[in-house]
């Protein structure tokens, strides 16, 4: 499948789209989900055009991993999450939900998440 540079974070990423940026360096951007699902609901995005986290983590360069996972360290450091916890999500393809096909994770914590996947 090839990438789509019409998606919504591709849209974003070209400033064609406001976001509420939480976090941001040379690989990596961070935004407010916009229907959040939790007190905290932050979206990190890698500013290549990776469909999805096994075309990341297949393709990605080295700094490109390494600046990803850092910056989810800093955004659940600054957060205030890591004491108490918090849930990352990849959605991937059609079975995972995933809707918008720009690799992203998504934050969620500030309260108990809950079960693991709906029944
Ligand atoms: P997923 O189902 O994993 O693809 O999640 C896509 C997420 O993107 C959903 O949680 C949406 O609420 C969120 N979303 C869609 N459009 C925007 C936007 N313009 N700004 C921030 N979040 C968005």
């Amino acid at each position: 499948m090839a990438y789509d540079d019409q998606n919504i974070f591709a849209k974003i990423l070209r400033g064609e789209i406001p976001c509420q940026e939480v976090y941001q360096d040379d690989h990596v951007l961070a935004f407010n989900d916009i229907a959040p699902q939790a007190p905290v609901h932050i979206l990190v995005i890698p500013k290549g055009a990776y469909i999805s986290i096994d075309d990341f983590g297949v393709n990605a360069t080295p700094e490109e991993l390494k600046a990803f996972y850092s910056a989810i360290d800093k955004i659940v450091s600054d957060k205030g999450l890591k004491e108490a916890g918090f849930r990352c999500i990849a959605n991937t393809g059609e079975n995972g939900g995933q809707e918008v096909p720009h690799f992203h994770m998504h934050i969620l914590g500030g309260k108990k998440i809950g079960p693991m996947v709906s029944s």
